[in-house]
């Protein structure tokens, strides 16, 4: 087939590019490299079923396709702070270019869409039926509101033209390529206890997050892209495996063998207080389960960073 994956130079897209492409797919990855990296796409780089397309998804884009995978957008809360506007004209008119080209080709459709959707959730675990607890104006909301524009969009479509779409709110993710100044817990935390600097806690730290390696997150993303009775359907997809961030914080120091002392710092404001997916949809209609242990995830991460020093 042939699939289009825009933000296909970030974190996740570029795992994801490879694996399609291993599995005999004619991949396009479209990015505009705003937090992609091309370094991200070695492996692919001349590969004949392989193609990058440098440009920015907030414009019309004409390509000839089976599938759209539409995960371009800052994600981290460090990136969409800084590049707020940006942010909300991806999910927004940038969805709406990719929905256009899936309805002109008649392709399917994916939306990465997100667990911050649900806000800082009143309910947990958090059900694809729970409607979130958002604020609107607060530093978050350039996000997650855009996202929430980017679910209904979809929605539309799928009412107005019939077209054949697949909304995934994937929760919090981890693993090799997660940018060094990316600002999330996990690549902080590893690279402040590998150095032995204070580990930075923000909070009192007992927020809980639920945290996915990125293969078993690109394999859920895969099994949707290919699976009919994903159409149509809003599926969570992570690990619910939750843990406080100092229960993490704890995990990181003994797997690095650091001394590093756990440092408090004051807690962004709307950081989400609980976090964890209900996986029923995705265990039922995917026949999707994570696979990695935390531990396991984190080793790879901490030996990807020795590897790639800069
Ligand atoms: N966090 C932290 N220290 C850091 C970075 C993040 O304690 O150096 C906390 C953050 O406040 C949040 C959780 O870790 O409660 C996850 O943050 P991240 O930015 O990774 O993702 P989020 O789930 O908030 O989008």
């Amino acid at each position: 087939m042939r699939i289009l994956v825009t933000g296909g130079a970030g974190f996740i897209g570029s795992h994801l590019c490879e694996r399609l492409v291993e599995e005999g797919h004619e991949v396009m990855c479209l990015d505009n490299l705003c937090t992609g990296d091309p370094r991200n796409l070695e492996t692919l780089q001349g590969h004949p079923r392989f193609r990058f397309i440098l440009a920015d998804a907030v414009s019309p884009i004409n390509l000839t396709v089976d599938r759209v995978a539409h995960l371009a957008s800052p994600a981290s809360p460090v990136d969409y702070g800084r590049l707020s506007v940006e942010t909300m004209m991806v999910n927004s008119l940038g969805t709406y270019q990719a929905l256009e080209l899936a309805r002109k080709n008649g392709a399917r459709f994916l939306l990465a869409s997100t667990s911050e959707v649900y806000g800082d959730p009143l309910e947990t675990p958090q059900g694809e039926e729970y409607h979130g607890n958002v604020n609107p104006v607060g530093p978050r909301a350039c996000y997650d509101e855009s996202k929430r524009f980017a679910e209904a969009m979809t929605s539309t479509y799928r009412r107005l033209y019939g077209l054949e779409t697949v909304i995934l709110r994937i929760f919090n993710t981890f693993g090799p390529r997660m940018r060094r100044e990316d600002g999330r817990v996990v690549p902080n935390f590893i690279l402040q206890a590998v150095a032995g600097e204070p580990i930075t806690v923000y909070g009192d730290g007992t927020q809980t997050r639920s945290f996915c390696y990125v293969d078993d997150l690109v394999e859920g993303i895969r099994r949707a892209l290919f699976t009919d009775a994903a159409v149509g359907e809003v599926i969570n997809l992570g690990n619910d495996g939750e843990m406080t961030i100092l229960e993490l914080a704890e995990r990181v120091r003994h797997l690095t063998g650091s001394a590093s002392e756990i440092s408090f710092r004051p807690l962004p404001e709307d950081d989400p207080q609980r976090r964890r997916p209900r996986l029923e949809k995705a265990r039922e209609i995917l026949s999707w389960e994570p696979r990695v242990s935390l531990e396991e995830g984190l080793s790879k991460v901490v030996e990807w960073f020795k590897e790639h020093p800069v």
